[in-house]
């Protein structure tokens, strides 16, 4: 055997043929699934839909390039790159047969199986495929000799295929952006079948998890507690509302050209106009809005393991209820008692895997009637969720047509998107001011409504659509959210809220980082984590805030 191997040709091969080579070998042949999901899931109906397809093969191709202008280095590139050959022969042939997707539970499964269920899947088809696709190949690379230019050349010429591939993604990024976020959005499967980037990225999130489970949680403040002064005859009721990708930009209070708050606009609210978001995606704004530190100390794994807002108001003696109406709370509703919308299944409201958000609204008379304490209910609302807009409304709020019914938003032109956008937050209005009317038929209650998004949305600006841009480089559109406030006159009174005062602040700058302390201050739970310089109710209180 050894003999045979010594005596296998030696071939010389140019460094760039040898990148050349590898990128299509990875890029197409070792990613067969990849392509195979595309062919089957990509409908081609026009030309923007073929530019997109064309524009899949030029960018995967673009991008195995980098990886291997940066890996076919003299001392490193065959050790680094047969592993991967040879592992990504092994899943290319898993997903293609056995219709496998890789992400971080497959590394589990895997890592978990015995060896019966691993031996089950040794095949002679199994070892012919990993015989032709991984060690004949692997062997050839390890025969070759690959011819190096000198050293500034070598370096020249990969910094200008970087360059030119990153001028080419640019290019498509800016013509098909729409058709990536809506085909990847709504497929977000495709990308556990991108072969060596699928498997790389479980196993670091495997072992990211398997860590995180090890934690533990962090108390930062252990001696919250209610001020005693601060406790009346009737009991308070906060209702915080949190929106779902409404966007500040599209409220009629706002400013926007479009009458979408008819019935808020209506209600004795405060509108604040200057509001921004922690994040551009809820799994970054939600838990940061409820922790302490602010947006510029926000880490989201440690959130999950640290003392937030509800721990501290549940300290304080509120009772909490989390109403579930958007796939999760991103573990800021752990220790409080919660209910998914979704799991209860209102058949009037709700399809298989969603409700609207009226939902919300029917439980909580029954919710409000029940009040034998002090409580802050949280409705977490699917509001104006993307890509499938058109699915969040009911029929009489189609009120901006045509609309864009599909959750194949780069079918439609960029005026239905609006459209159906807008009538998301028609109906958003809807819902806030229902909570706002049911709290009023409470008058033995102090009942109070807060509303803010989580972070807001691009609509074609610039030809950007939904969210989750890196905050530094986000758009306005993505940042700038809508923030309101509605409170009985009980509530006014107990809390010694000077309302005018309030409505003085409605252009003032606020954040995502207010409402921690303002919620510690509004509802008078004292914390050493509580900074009374960010809570916006501080100066509008007749007798003073508490410190
Ligand atoms: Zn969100």
């Amino acid at each position: 055997m050894k003999l045979l191997f010594s005596r296998l040709p030696h071939p010389l091969i140019k460094s760039q043929w040898l990148i050349a080579i590898l990128t299509l070998y990875f890029g197409f042949v070792l990613n067969l699934s990849f392509w195979r999901f595309i062919a089957t899931n990509l409908e081609i109906d026009g030309g923007r839909m073929a530019l997109f397809a064309i524009s899949l093969f030029i960018v995967n191709g673009v991008l195995f390039g980098w990886i291997f202008c940066l890996t076919v280095i003299k001392p490193i590139a065959k050790w680094l790159i047969i592993p991967f050959l040879l592992v990504s022969s092994v899943t290319n042939y898993l997903m293609w047969n056995l219709g496998v997707f890789i992400d971080a539970d497959m590394i589990r499964n895997a890592v978990q199986t015995n060896v019966h269920e691993a031996t089950d899947l040794i095949t002679l088809s199994g070892c012919l495929w990993f015989l032709l696709s991984g060690i004949i190949p692997a062997i050839l690379f390890a025969r070759v000799r690959i011819l190096y230019r000198p050293f500034a050349r070598e370096l020249l010429s990969r910094l200008l295929y970087i360059g030119v591939g990153a001028g080419v993604v640019a290019g498509f990024a800016a013509t098909s952006y729409k058709e990536y976020v809506s085909f990847f959005r709504n497929h977000d499967q495709a990308n556990k079948l991108v072969n060596t980037i699928n498997y790389t990225y479980g196993i670091e999130r495997y072992f990211h998890e398997e860590a995180q489970a090890r934690r533990v949680f962090v108390w930062l403040d252990r001696d919250a507690h209610r001020l005693a002064s601060a406790r009346h005859d009737r009991h308070t009721v906060l209702i915080f509302i949190i929106g779902e990708t409404a966007r500040a930009a599209n409220f009629s209070l706002q400013g926007y050209e479009r009458d979408t708050n008819p019935r808020l606009a209506k209600e004795n609210i405060i509108y604040f106009k200057n509001m921004t978001s922690c994040g551009t995606a809820t799994a970054t704004s939600l838990p940061c809005m409820f922790s302490s530190g602010g947006r510029q100390h926000f880490n989201a794994n440690d959130a999950k393991f640290t003392q937030n807002l509800l721990d501290l108001l549940g300290a304080g003696g509120y009772d909490l209820l989390w109403q579930e109406n958007d796939g999760g709370c991103k573990d800021v509703c752990d220790r409080a008692a919660t209910e998914d919308m979704v799991v209860i299944g209102n058949s009037q409201y709700c399809a298989a895997d969603y409700c609207r958000d009226d939902v919300l609204v029917n439980g909580l008379k029954s919710k409000l009637s029940a009040v034998g304490k002090d409580t802050v209910i949280f409705l977490h609302t699917m509001g104006s969720h993307g890509p499938s807009y058109y699915q969040r409304y009911p029929e009489q709020f189609k009120k901006f047509t045509p609309t864009c019914d599909t959750a194949d938003i780069q079918n439609c032109p960029r005026q239905a998107i609006i459209n159906t956008y807008d009538n998301t937050i028609l109906y958003t209005d809807y819902i806030i001011s229902s909570v706002i009317d049911l709290a009023k038929e409470f008058p033995d209650l102090k009942t109070g409504v807060m509303y803010v998004s989580d972070h807001g949305e691009s609509l074609g600006e610039n030809n950007v659509y939904l969210h989750g841009l890196p905050y530094a480089i986000a758009p306005e559109e993505q940042t700038h959210v809508p923030f309101l406030l509605w409170m009985s006159e009980a509530m006014k009174k107990d809390s010694r809220i000077d309302y005018a005062c309030l409505a003085s602040k409605e252009g003032q700058a606020f954040s995502h980082d207010n409402i921690f302390h303002s919620l510690l201050g509004l509802l008078d739970v004292t914390s050493t984590l509580y900074q009374p310089d960010k809570d916006i109710f501080r100066s509008c209180r007749t007798n003073g805030g508490h410190d």
